[in-house]
């Protein structure tokens, strides 16, 4: 299961970028070569994330409790009933009107990886759009749940517990690198999204959705719309804190649950900065989450018009998706 030549081909240490030696046969762990660390091999997957802030802890540890999908889904866990389940989930609640986003189309041939992949489902799409697919999540929830994603259709790729700050991978290996709304949820996300056009080919791609400044973070909207999110919303428990939130700065941070303990936006404005080093092709909007939103038991979504919904989403959403690409030169 753990293919230790292809392994080799991509990942350095996290910590120095030294080179890697296999342990053990079968493989137990990869020593790095330059400072010493071993970073375990445990069901296949390389144990690369190292924790020593204690901010990286608590997000890793709120994840942990709340993983993504898993806590939605009703099927065994992990099994091919899961996997149905999940893509059912991605096509008619989370991405009915933003597949496009993913450009599964591209990837065919393609060496692919996706930064924090949660459930999993953007590295099989990606595997079974014909890449090798690699992912890379700092929980252990996620990592297993990719890992048992490619598993269970056969799929090629590889799946990698480490931290989106300091990516255990070669420079430039990658010809199209995702990440869905994930680097607003770590302590720097700079340095997460420097690390994404690090390990990205000179003339790669990359898709990377952020939380976006909502139509209400305004202090004269945000009094009223609390108030009907608070009649309306019926979000999982476990993501129940938005009822709590007081200003919008703390919006999304809650909205993920009342544990999360990071959360940002950025408006429209923010996104030259953030990526700077790329050249930004596309931004869109999508994923305002009308499935959330209930009167009563009956959910909003059923009183709204498909073309209405489409609108809502495409004009409202909480994302910001960027297309971005890499340059052959940094730019300044
Ligand atoms: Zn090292």
């Amino acid at each position: 299961m753990f293919d230790t030549e292809k392994a080799l081909a991509i990942l350095v240490c996290p910590h120095c970028r030294g080179e890697l030696q296999p342990e053990g046969q079968p493989v137990t762990g990869l020593a790095c070569r330059a400072c010493s660390r071993v970073y375990p091999v445990v069901d296949g997957i390389p144990r690369m994330l190292v924790v020593d802030d204690p901010l990286l802890k608590e997000a890793k540890d709120h994840w942990e409790g709340s993983p993504h999908f898993q806590y939605e889904a009703h099927a065994e866990l992990f099994t091919r009933d899961y996997f149905e389940e999940q893509d059912r989930w991605r096509a008619n609640e989370v991405d009915p009107f933003s597949m496009e986003i993913y450009r599964f189309e591209e990837v065919r041939g393609k060496m692919t990886l996706d930064i924090g992949c949660g459930s999993g489902w953007v590295v099989k799409s990606f595997a079974r759009h014909g890449a090798y697919s690699v992912g890379v999540d700092f929980t252990e929830r996620a990592v297993i749940s990719t890992a048992a994603a490619l598993q269970t259709y056969r799929l090629p790729g590889m799946v990698v517990q480490a931290d989106a700050q300091a990516l255990p991978f070669r420079d430039g290996v990658f010809d199209r690198v995702s990440s869905i709304g994930v680097l607003h949820h770590i302590p720097d996300t700079q340095q997460g999204i420097r690390e994404a056009w690090r390990v990205l080919k000179p003339g790669g791609n990359a898709i990377i959705s952020l939380y976006g400044k909502l139509f209400f973070f305004n202090p004269w909207l945000f009094p009223l719309a609390q108030m009907v999110l608070k009649r309306l919303l019926k979000a999982p428990k476990v993501r129940d804190g938005i009822q709590h939130t007081a200003n919008y700065d703390e919006f999304y941070r809650l909205m993920d649950g009342p544990t999360n303990p990071i959360g940002r936006y950025y408006g429209k404005e923010d996104f030259p900065r953030l990526f700077a080093d790329f050249t930004i092709t596309e931004c869109t909007t999508s994923h305002f989450p009308l499935r959330f939103l209930m009167i009563g038991k009956i959910p909003v979504s059923r009183f709204v018009p498909r073309w209405l919904h489409r609108w809502i989403d495409l004009n409202f959403g909480m994302m910001r998706n960027c297309q971005l690409t890499k340059g052959t030169t940094r730019q300044a």
